[in-house]
């Protein structure tokens, strides 16, 4: 399947956190890191770039460069709650989600773009996103592969946002150094220049045999591929999700239960998708709903056997909600899973007819947009 990967990165995130919570930081050259004898900078202002220091560098040598700059230790609780927020508001992008650090991730976004009017506004409306509700201001890149966005969300710092289109990939690749090259450090670098090698222009017209007798086979082969902007890696989420839901509020209430039974419907359908594409099986199905006056119920029901099906989800939800029996003035409605087993753990009674269905319906969504198809017993029932 064609992928489509975002790479999100917040540009200079903790002094960008630090300018936020204190007026007196704006503007000024900004470096957070450790300030004893060995301390080195962890991030700084962009003001503090233009002096030539940058992250990873000896502190005393910042403070050399840049004696003017505002030097601190940095509140590491207070962004990693900054960094809870950005990931929160990458939920609602993405059910693939791998971080890569406090501020930095990769979104399988593949299929998504529909929803907007294309990869571009999908991004746009991530930055906005992310800047309206957390001040930080993020950088992006969207391509093919997790190489590709990656470079690409770097390309254009800060407040940067590159998309490398399917058919330019090599336009896009070619002129660059091949320092941009995940793996080729100072040293690969050295023997590439001995070799002429400089851009991956020049770098993709060598062969893998030409490169094998250099770099070795694990080496070649890597550069052999990403010099044609190939890279199969998945985006893997990290860790285990602890809840995957999701929930609406309605611009006016609603006063049937046929309406909400229908929103339940929609809403089940697409946490059961997000379910089968991060690969985990839900024990717990969770109904939320609140009301006009803003009381807030919650009622939860262990499945039988864990599930990512649309209407094993449905089917409990819509359980939880007829003997919950609040049937107007319903605000908002929200659909969650927990209690994840892996794909690996299959029951029993696991259902090879129905994991095929559900299969070939995931890709029709996958191929054009979230819901494109809702099984149609499913809207009777
Ligand atoms: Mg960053």
């Amino acid at each position: 399947m064609d992928r489509l990967i975002m790479h999100v990165d917040m540009d200079a995130f903790f002094a960008s956190v630090e300018q936020l919570d204190h007026k007196e930081y704006r503007g000024k050259p900004l470096i957070v890191g450790g300030i004893g004898g060995r301390g080195v900078v962890s991030t700084c202002s962009y003001e503090a770039r233009k002096f030539g220091v940058h992250s990873a560098m000896p502190t005393a040598k910042a403070m050399k460069l840049c004696p003017q700059g505002i030097f601190i230790r940095g509140n590491y609780p207070r962004y990693s709650e900054v960094s809870q927020q950005i990931f929160d508001i990458f939920d609602r992008y993405s059910p693939l989600i791998e971080p890569l650090s406090i501020d930095e991730a990769f979104l399988d976004i593949s299929g998504m773009e529909h929803l907007m009017e294309g990869p571009l506004q999908y991004a746009m409306k991530l930055k906005q996103e992310i800047k309206e509700k957390t001040g930080i201001v993020a950088s992006v890149g969207i391509a093919p592969n997790k190489f590709l966005a990656k470079i690409a969300s770097d390309l254009d710092k800060p407040d940067g946002l590159v998309v490398v289109d399917r058919d330019k990939v090599q336009e896009f690749l070619d002129p660059l150094p091949v320092r941009r090259i995940w793996g080729v450090g100072a040293k690969t670098a050295m023997v590439m220049d001995r070799l002429r090698i400089r851009t991956i222009a020049d770098l993709r017209k060598m062969t893998y045999e030409e490169l094998h007798k250099t770099f070795g086979d694990k080496t070649a082969s890597h550069l052999f591929m990403l010099a044609q902007g190939k890279d199969e890696r998945p985006v893997a989420p990290r860790g285990r999700a602890k809840s995957i839901g999701n929930e609406v509020t309605f611009g006016e209430d609603l006063q049937t239960a046929e309406d909400a039974l229908q929103v339940l419907l929609e809403l089940s359908v697409k946490v059961g998708w997000r379910l089968r594409k991060a690969g985990f099986k839900a024990k717990t199905v969770q109904l939320k709903l609140r009301t006009r006056d803003f009381t807030t119920y919650t009622r939860q029901k262990q499945l039988c056997e864990a599930s990512n099906f649309d209407n094993d989800i449905y089917t409990a939800i819509k359980e939880l909600f007829k003997h919950l029996n609040i049937t107007n003035n319903i605000r908002l409605l929200g659909v969650s899973t927990t209690g994840f087993g892996e794909m690996e753990a299959v029951s029993l009674f696991h259902d090879e007819k129905k994991d095929k269905l559900y299969q070939a319906i995931d890709d029709i969504n996958n191929k054009f947009g979230k819901l494109g198809v809702t099984r149609g017993s499913l809207l009777k029932k």
